[in-house]
């Protein structure tokens, strides 16, 4: 490889905690710095939008995009850091499936307004006062950034190469992801940068693979047994409907799978598989005992859909429509 590479990373709708992620790979991070000079990182250092505005098409060799698409400005620097580079990674579960942000699909605008901004327990907002898109003051105009009704993975606003999976992606694919760019051997356009099979495959804990769910637990109501399938014990473990690739992080730690990486290859939608994977394990074939089990999943949208809502099957309906 001759000179050096040019790298953009950038955030949407996005917590900051896949820009940590980029910081966890520690000393590699040296190896970026002598791989790539970094054009745009707005959490790390002062970068304008004029200056890659100036940039002839296809000057940045990787954009590395996190956080979904949820107001006007998100989108407008997505559609600038695609014409202005080779090759764009959705990086981490918010870009590429819209993540928890994506969760507020279910509500919109005016309700996510109504409570973000006067209903938190935490505001104190009597006049109810709201960022508006455009403000006058004595100074002039001040203008915000239109904030959309829903939250867009990054590929329902534009074209992506690769994916990197992940709340955020973990160092080891980050890396993997870092060494793949440097050597030029990506794997073919539109790939998922992680592994072809499901989280179970790497789980530690044993599965009978038999009915066994009489009663749905939360974490905290329940002391697991060891060694065996959270699911299986009545936890909700989306661990059936996730690709694998964090090493069941969270099992390590008793804590069920959440879904972080995504659906596993083959599945368009997570929640659907996952419910499906639920189903077949309850114990019961009475109608009004399977309707006691299942009323003790109290959110199930947030429990099946946490990460993926905005790329669901599911991704226009309303609560209360
Ligand atoms: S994927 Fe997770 S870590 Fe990354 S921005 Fe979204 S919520 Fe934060
Ligand atoms: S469902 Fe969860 S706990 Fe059970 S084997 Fe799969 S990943 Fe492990
Ligand atoms: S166990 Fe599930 S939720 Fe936890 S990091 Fe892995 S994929 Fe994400």
């Amino acid at each position: 490889m001759s000179g050096k590479l040019k790298f953009a990373f950038y955030w949407g709708a996005s917590c900051g905690g896949c820009e940590i992620a980029v910081l966890d790979i520690n000393e590699r991070i040296l190896e970026v710095a002598a791989l790539a000079d970094i054009v745009l990182w707005p959490v790390a250092a002062d970068g304008k939008y004029k200056d890659i505005e100036a940039m002839a098409d296809k000057t940045i060799d990787v954009t590395f995009f996190n956080g979904g698409i949820r107001n006007s400005e998100a989108e407008h620097i997505a559609k600038l850091l695609r014409a202005k580079s080779k090759v764009v990674v959705s990086f981490g579960a918010c870009a590429t499936l819209g993540g928890v942000p994506g969760l507020s699909n279910l509500y919109g605008k005016e309700q996510t307004f109504v409570r973000a901004y006067e209903t938190t327990e935490s505001t104190v907002n009597p006049a109810a006062t709201r960022p508006g898109a455009r403000t006058a003051m004595p100074e002039g105009e001040l203008e915000l950034p239109e904030f959309y009704d829903n939250v867009f993975p990054l590929d329902k606003i534009i074209e992506v190469d690769y994916y990197l999976p992940g709340c955020p992606p973990t160092a080891e694919w980050v890396g993997k992801a870092v060494d793949a760019i440097a050597s030029g051997k990506l794997p073919p356009k539109g790939s998922v940068i992680g592994l072809e099979k499901i989280l179970c495959d790497e789980c530690p804990l044993e599965r009978k693979n038999e009915r066994s769910i009489k009663k749905f637990y939360r974490p905290h109501e329940i002391m697991p047994k060891p060694g065996q399938c959270l699911l299986e014990q009545g936890i909700i473990c989306s661990g059936p409907a996730t690709r694998a690739g964090c090493k069941a992080r969270c099992i390590e730690v008793n804590m069920p799978c959440r879904g972080c990486y995504g659906p596993p290859p083959g599945v368009v939608d997570q929640g659907a598989k996952m419910l499906g994977a639920v189903a077949s394990l309850v114990d019961a074939d009475d109608e009004s005992e399977i309707e006691a089990i299942v009323s003790r999943v109290k959110d199930p949208v947030g429990v099946f859909y946490q990460f993926s809502l905005a790329k669901s099957l599911l991704r226009s309906f309303r609560r209360g429509r």
